[in-house]
């Protein structure tokens, strides 16, 4: 069985997310989303709301799995045995960042290989901190989130 881990944010998860969630399960029998606990953000939802979220968003898939965690990738690489990361790439100005990102996971464990899937251009400009900002000053976010999304951003700024 060919599986893989694709960790973020997803604070909140975005139809960009989800574009490369489909990609990525038309390659690999099983998925697991890993939301990443950062205790250097502050986030708009907890990491156990975005789990939940992600869970409702994806339950027609048996092949995707939703989890958290915290600390290092590479930990959660040893305590599953899933040696494959997958990133989404937006633009250029991705690369960067993820190459960094790789290249240490590689030299924590020399057996992690990252795959990157590029989005569909419609979600190439589309980052959850757009979706965020829009969100809190009323703005249309409709086109860029699930209505599941969509209604858990409207209930958390009403709060
Ligand atoms: P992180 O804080 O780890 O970057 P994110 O939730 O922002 O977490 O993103 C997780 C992954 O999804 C990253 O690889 C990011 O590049 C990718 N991603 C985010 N938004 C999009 C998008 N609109 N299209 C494609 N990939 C995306």
């Amino acid at each position: 069985m060919k599986q893989a881990i694709y960790p973020g944010s997803f604070d909140p998860i975005t139809n960009g997310h989800i574009d490369i969630l489909k990609r990525a399960r038309q390659i690999f029998d099983r998925v697991v989303v890993a939301v990443a606990v950062n205790p250097d953000k502050q986030p708009l939802f907890s990491y156990e709301k975005r789990v939940r979220l992600i869970q409702e968003l994806m339950q027609d898939d048996p092949g995707i799995e939703v989890l958290y965690y915290s600390g290092l990738l590479v930990n959660l690489v040893d305590q599953t045995g899933i040696k494959t990361i997958i990133r989404g790439l937006r633009a250029l100005t991705d690369f960067e960042y993820e190459f960094q990102l790789a290249m240490t996971n590689r030299k924590l464990n020399d057996k992690i290989d990252t795959v990157f899937l590029m989005t569909d251009d419609t979600y190439s400009y589309l980052s959850s901190t757009v979706v965020k900002q829009l969100a809190r000053f009323n703005g249309d976010i409709s086109q860029f989130v699930p209505p599941l999304i969509e209604r858990a951003i409207k209930e958390e700024f009403d709060e």
